[in-house]
């Protein structure tokens, strides 16, 4: 079977799954330019032929957006905007211009004028632009590849079955990815948190991010072994290599499907324990499949996804369809709604006007949502107008103070007021949580508990700020670790103090869906996860085979471990025995292999 030398790659698996298929490299490296001076009655020629390259290009779009498939025609606007530079005349104009007055080739024309407009956008430092710089770019490669002959390698575009293999997907390159065509998706960047992770998980197609270098490692049509469990790639792998992971493939499918049947059974431990368990959800289309996941609500609506898939900024009535949709397909468990958290890694440029350098330690959150108060309150009463059709419940992102809660609470109370002037149905006792997700929150934990109804953990974040590790930089991606002590203690201590204030308190983060943390969080005393959807039925199961005295006895030793290697592998060996499907079901996770 094997084509070439067999390479076996290791990168960071962020959506689970084993793929065997041809590598579809999509080549987004810049194209090099030639300068050619041209003779004079060669002009009009040269401007003829960079007027076709931008009509193909305006053909080539409409087509792509054309071929969307329904469920991803919300994301159209990203190409609406792509066709609207085409037509910019800082561009159009501007490279007719150059290509007359200076005699020269089109493709050299197109590249000064391209120089020209982000030299422009460069003076103006502001993110929105530069953002927009990219998009600029990007069209420009577009026009460029036409006008050279290059194939666009459109990521939609694909002939048969594959496996794409690029440097970087952005979210938006995700989340127009056609599962049909699409296997799986592998990167040179990018890490597990990124949102670019959290859409292939979405989607259901299996990724690993950061090999930094595969795209120089792999040919187009090579063959590639994929597995999004452990985050090993095998490239030209031969035919041991390929009875292994069918076979491999098989057992993980016959679990699934075994775990499925299993799905609607609560999680109650062998010692009596019940834990609810709810799914994190990105999109309204999603929610239709969580209860026969087995979901008992949604303990995470990122929000964030409504916005980008938007041009410009969803209205009240928007928000709120999509809102009551959810509460009432998922009633009466719970629907709690995070508001908008941008900026740090997420969407940045869309909203934000200020430059920053620390961006994850910037305007993000709820710290751009009250200094964009119309922005908020539009988000808060659609939360609220819900709130008349299910269980809907308000969850405040990345809180560092009681002063952001009281600020938040005080336009709560202000919308209600609204509200009863207007006649408008909404749950007055509408439940309002935070997250804590920044280390001055955990510490502050007993303050905060005064001012709201929940804590959710939100230990991605979490991890970020009290690790101090950026979530997308693949450098510092193999210190990202939920076994560190430090994070043990303070989920321990937020549980305390959820018990000692009565309020509840659940975990939102992607340790909620691992199965070596789980036993852990439960043994601490959680009560409620919320995770991944894929992966409830396999965590309910595994709750079901736990009992929290048995493992009651090892957490004073856990808890005084030193590394956060010895917790990992404490809680490796303790599963294995009580637990003998938790190797299936970590790799079903994306425990590294
Ligand atoms: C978290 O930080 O753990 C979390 C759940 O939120 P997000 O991943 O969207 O930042
Ligand atoms: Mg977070």
């Amino acid at each position: 079977m094997s084509v070439g030398k067999r390479i076996e790659l290791k990168g960071i698996p962020v959506s689970p799954g084993i793929i065997i298929g041809k590598a579809h490299i999509i080549d987004r490296s810049k194209i090099k330019v030639p300068l050619r001076k041209i003779d004079k009655k060669d002009v009009p020629y040269e401007i003829e032929r960079f007027k076709k390259a931008v009509e193909t290009a305006k053909n080539q779009l409409s087509e792509l957006k054309d071929r969307l498939p329904d469920r991803l025609k919300e994301h159209a606007f990203i190409l609406d905007s792509h066709m609207m530079i085409l037509n910019d005349s800082m561009l159009y104009d501007a490279t007719i211009n150059r290509i007359k007055e200076k005699e020269i080739n089109a493709e050299w024309a197109l590249k000064e004028s391209f120089e020209e407009i982000k030299n422009l956008f460069s003076q103006i430092e502001d993110p929105y632009i530069s953002e927009r710089i990219n998009d600029v770019e990007n069209v420009v490669q577009r026009i460029l590849r036409n006008l050279m002959g290059h194939t666009q390698n459109e990521i939609f575009d694909i002939g048969e079955k594959s496996i794409v293999v690029a440097q970087d997907l952005s979210p938006a390159d995700t989340a127009g990815l056609d599962a049909k065509k699409v296997m799986g998706f592998i990167t040179d960047g990018g890490g597990i948190t990124s949102h670019t992770a959290i859409l292939a998980r979405a989607l259901e197609l299996p990724a690993i991010m950061g090999l930094c270098h595969a795209t120089n490692q792999i040919e187009d049509g090579n063959i590639l072994i994929v597995d999004g469990d452990t985050g090993k790639v095998i490239v030209n792998p031969d035919d041991d290599d390929i009875l292994y992971y069918r076979d491999k493939r098989a057992q993980r499918e016959r679990l699934r499907s075994f775990v499925l049947k299993e799905a609607n059974k609560p999680a109650i431990t062998l010692d009596g324990h019940r834990i609810r368990v709810m799914a994190n959800t990105e999109f309204l289309n999603e929610i239709y499949g969580l209860k026969e996941l087995g979901a008992e609500g949604i303990g995470l609506y990122r929000t964030e996804f409504q916005y980008l898939s938007h041009s410009g900024i969803p209205t009240e009535e928007e928000l709120f369809k999509e809102y009551k949709k959810a509460a009432q397909v998922m009633a009466p468990d719970p629907v709690i709604i995070r508001t908008l958290d941008i900026g740090g890694d997420k969407f940045k440029g869309e909203f934000s006007q200020i430059n920053e350098t620390n961006p994850a330690l910037g305007l993000r959150a709820i710290r751009f949502c009250l200094k964009n108060i119309h922005i908020f309150r539009s988000q808060l009463k659609a939360i609220l107008m819900a709130s008349a059709y299910g269980n809907v419940q308000i969850m405040l992102p990345l809180i560092s103070s009681v002063d952001e809660v009281l600020e938040a609470n005080k336009i709560i109370n202000d919308i209600k007021r609204e509200l009863n002037k207007e006649n408008i149905a909404y749950n007055p006792d509408t439940k309002v949580g935070i997250i804590l997700e920044v280390p001055s929150s955990v510490m502050i934990a007993d303050l905060l508990a005064h001012h709201v109804d929940f804590f959710s953990i939100g230990t991605n974040d979490l991890i970020q700020y009290t690790l101090a590790i950026d979530r997308t930089n693949k450098e510092v991606a193999y210190l990202y670790d939920p076994f560190h002590p430090s994070i043990i203690r303070m989920i321990k201590e937020i549980i305390k103090r959820g018990k000692e204030y009565k309020i509840p308190v659940s975990i939102c983060g992607e340790m909620a869906g691992d199965p070596l943390c789980v036993p852990l969080l439960i043994t601490l005393g959680m009560r409620q996860l919320s995770m991944n959807p894929r992966i409830i039925p396999f965590i309910k199961k595994l709750i079901r085979s736990i009992s929290v005295k048995e493992l009651k006895k090892d957490v004073k030793k856990i808890l005084s471990f030193n590394t956060s290697e010895e917790i990992r592998s404490y809680m490796l060996v303790s599963m294995k025995e009580l637990f003998p499907e938790i190797d299936a079901i970590g790799d079903y996770f994306y425990m590294q292999g």
